[in-house]
């Protein structure tokens, strides 16, 4: 459990690794670093901007702290009054009115479980509900509960209409969760927030999720650490990352161990239950929105439809997979192509000779 805890935390402070890089020209002196955490989403979300004066600087992470605040209790599916909650709680069939955000959510989150055929699913609610239970009591769930749970799930059953800006759930006990996107989608928000309020040199970190705007003054980007797989692993790359967004799906880490198999957090469509092949996905997308959810559903895939998902995104997005092979050494694999955000890439080893732990 301690062990448990401590191998994520280990992540989460490799993932907030990230700072400015390079030296400051005279032209950008005048700005300095300002950094501000505040929690949202059972998480920290943390923004750094680069400003001439404190206040202006104070008063612009207020903002999007509030923004992201806001997207938190419209999205969250814990708050029974969230706009969520509410949406899941109408009739089957009945179209339903939804804000402009959750719209954008829930298309984003329709489009790519169609292009990674099915594998990240908002729809999935049911089933994570009933895995969370699992993580709880340490015990699967019945046959009977996992196949009543799956009735209610399927992206089919969510239908949009863009211009009525409504939304059907087409059968009874749907449930959708927005946990592999959401954090994504604030932090993009966040960054909007600051960018409009004139501070464009920024990021916003949401744990795993960063959203990178304009690099830090006389830096190329902001220097990202990949978080290691496993803790016997070394950081396998170094990026320097602007106006992109980076996600890293924590699956390996938020294990738990259950008759002798290691389960995700992130549930298998195919089977109801947490992942049992656990693998570190890194992407590196046009926005934090997209390397959130496409890290999630990396996760779940094959290294074949890893590449099919990745052929098929209309904008390039760089995967970076890592995993024990059959000899228990952690390799890492580079799918698609760099994002024009991706500045540089510092291999600092992709090969590690560490053996598989035992018990
Ligand atoms: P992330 O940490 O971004 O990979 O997202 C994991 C969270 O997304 C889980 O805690 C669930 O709330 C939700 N989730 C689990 N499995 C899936 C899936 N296959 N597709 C979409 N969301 C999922
Ligand atoms: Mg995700």
């Amino acid at each position: 459990m301690v062990r448990r805890h401590l191998g994520l935390l280990v992540l989460l402070a490799a993932m907030l690794n990230v700072v400015g890089i390079g030296c400051v020209r005279a032209a950008d002196a005048p700005l300095q670093r300002y950094e501000f955490v505040a929690p949202h989403m059972g998480t920290l979300f943390k923004i750094v901007l680069y400003a001439a004066e404190a206040a202006p600087a104070q008063a612009a992470a207020d903002r999007a702290f509030a923004r992201i605040g806001a997207l938190d209790r419209a999205m969250s599916d814990y708050d029974p009054d969230s706009e969520l909650s509410r949406l899941c709680r109408q009739p089957p069939g009945r179209p339903t009115p939804v804000s402009v955000d959750l719209l954008a959510v829930l298309q984003r989150s329709q489009r790519i479980a169609a292009l990674s055929e099915g594998a990240f699913d908002i729809t999935l609610g049911p089933s994570v509900r009933l895995w969370r239970q699992s993580r709880r009591t340490l015990r699967l769930p019945s046959p009977q509960a996992r196949a009543a749970a799956a009735r209610a799930v399927g992206a089919d059953k969510l239908r949009l209409d863009a211009v009525a800006r409504t939304a059907i759930l087409a059968v009874a006990g749907m449930q959708l969760d927005l946990g592999g996107i959401g954090k994504g989608y604030a932090a993009d928000q966040g960054l909007a927030v600051l960018r409009d309020a004139g501070f464009a040199r920024a990021m916003v970190a949401a744990s795993g999720d960063l959203a990178l705007g304009a690099p830090p003054p006389g830096a190329a980007g902001w220097r990202v650490e990949i978080a290691p797989f496993a803790d016997d692993a070394r950081v396998p790359e170094i990026l320097t990352v602007a106006h992109a967004g980076v996600s890293t799906s924590a699956g390996s880490e938020q294990f738990v161990q259950i008759g002798g198999r290691r389960y995700s957090h992130i549930v298998d469509p195919k089977t109801g239950l947490g992942l049992t092949r656990a693998a570190g996905v890194t992407v590196i997308a046009e926005d934090a929105t997209s390397s959130d959810a496409l890290a999630t559903a990396a996760s779940v895939l094959e290294r074949d439809r890893v590449r099919r998902l990745v052929a098929r995104l209309d904008a390039p997005v760089r995967m970076i997979v890592q995993q024990r092979d059959a000899a228990g050494v952690v390799r890492s694999e580079v799918f698609g192509t760099a994002p024009p955000g991706l500045v540089t890439v510092v291999p600092v080893g992709s090969t590690y000779q560490n053996k598989k732990r035992t018990g």
